[in-house]
């Protein structure tokens, strides 16, 4: 095995069990250059042992760690030892908490497999291999998922840009059992939503935010809901369950709000309480502004904004400028749920943005309750960049 020497200063973040360590932390390696993914020993600069990783020649993150510390045998059975602590892990979490048949099964870095998602749709598992690490063990990795997870079948999602980035191709395909249907109905807490796991996007549901739809929900009774970035309905049928007189569907993508007419079907909901719009939520929050259309609960939405550090400022008026509309749009007593899904992003510059917004627009913004990412999307406090999504429960005066 080849052993990859850092240099001097670089091993703090490795023992504090960060996983990644980036090109420029590489002084030399010994033994031969590696193949991609192969497995690497990893030493300080004295040559004391820190653990054992995997090598992207390609990526600036050019280790991605397995193991820390001495000892470990990173075989088949390592993955099956991992695999099976992060299904122990969702097992133990609180019914309530997650009242659904979907839900994150393994969480890439958090989980101590750097580059695997896996998530779970009904019968249906659900995978992205993002790194050239986990791109090595796929055979191993799938095998582990049909023993411990009792599935019909196993898709891939692997077609990602990042993978371009490890030199891998993008493919989607079945891995192993049957094809998944078109759509995979799941149920989460009172809605039903079908997932269309093939084309869908991320693995075909966002599933991060099964607990922020439900706080949503929580608010929904008797009010007029926009749901801005609506995806297939997730919030906003949500709402309507919970006794909203009427939702609002918006988000650019004609075949997502297909989806979010049929998932509104699928709940029982009359088409003329749950309206779709396609459009830039930009350009529509205007229109309803200049028309004076008003709504008492909005929920912001957005893709992820801040795709680099470069990014940010751009990113950070995109921000303003929606929170500025929709708190604008809220009726007195209005809630606004606003999100963010950009890792980029910190938590408090968020807020001193949505602050921002609410003082140009002269109301007054309560701060109910702060929104996380769901616990099957638990960050590792090691590693910091696996919490993303933020939100922020208001109450607008
Ligand atoms: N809230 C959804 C997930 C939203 S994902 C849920 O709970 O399921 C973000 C969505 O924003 C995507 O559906 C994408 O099509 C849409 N989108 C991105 N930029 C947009 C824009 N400028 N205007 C309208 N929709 C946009």
């Amino acid at each position: 095995m080849t052993t990859i020497f850092l240099k001097q200063g670089r091993d703090h973040t490795v023992l504090r069990h960060h996983p990644w360590i980036f090109s420029g932390g590489v002084a030399r390696c010994e033994g031969g250059e590696p193949a991609a993914g192969d497995t690497v020993q990893v030493c300080d600069v004295a040559g004391a042992l820190l653990g054992q990783g995997a090598w992207s020649p390609t990526s600036q993150i050019r280790v991605r760690m397995w193991t820390f510390g001495e000892g470990g045998v990173v075989d088949a059975a390592f993955f099956e030892q991992r695999i099976a602590a992060a299904l122990a892990a969702r097992a133990a979490l609180p019914p309530a908490r997650c009242a659904t048949n979907a839900m994150r099964l393994v969480n890439a870095e958090s989980d101590g497999l750097p580059g695997l998602v896996v998530d779970r749709y009904a019968d249906f598992l659900v995978c992205q291999f993002t790194a050239v690490g986990v791109e090595r063990w796929k055979a191993e990795i799938v095998a582990a998922l049909a023993k411990l997870c009792p599935c019909a079948g196993i898709y891939e999602r692997s077609d990602l840009d990042v993978r371009e980035r490890e030199g891998l191709p993008l493919v989607a395909g079945v891995l192993a059992g049957e094809t998944p249907p078109d759509l995979v109905e799941i149920q989460e807490n009172a809605c039903h939503y079908g997932v269309d796991v093939k084309q869908g996007h991320k693995t075909g549901f966002y599933l991060d935010q099964r607990e922020n739809r439900a706080t949503v929900a929580g608010y929904a009774a008797g009010r007029e809901v926009l749901n801005a970035f609506a995806y297939t309905g997730g919030f906003g049928i949500a709402a309507l369950q919970a006794g909203a007189t009427s939702a609002v569907h918006v988000d650019m993508s004609a075949p997502s709000l297909a989806l979010a007419r049929a998932n509104a079907a699928r709940n029982g909901i009359e088409a003329s309480r749950s309206e779709t719009i396609e459009g830039n939520v930009f350009e529509v929050l205007r229109k309803f502004r200049d028309a004076r259309r008003m709504f008492d609960l909005i929920v912001l939405d957005p893709p992820k904004f801040v795709e680099s550090k470069g990014h940010l400022m751009a990113a950070a008026r995109g921000y303003k400028d929606i929170n500025l509309l929709g708190i604008k749009l809220l009726r007195p007593g209005g809630i606004l749920a606003t999100c963010s899904c950009s890792g980029l992003m910190p938590t408090e510059l968020f807020q001193k943005i949505v602050t921002d917004a609410a003082c140009d627009a002269r109301r007054e913004v309560h701060l109910l309750q702060r929104l996380e990412q769901a616990p099957d999307h638990a960050e590792s406090l090691a590693f910091a960049e696996g919490h993303y999504l933020k939100g922020l429960l208001c109450r607008v005066s």
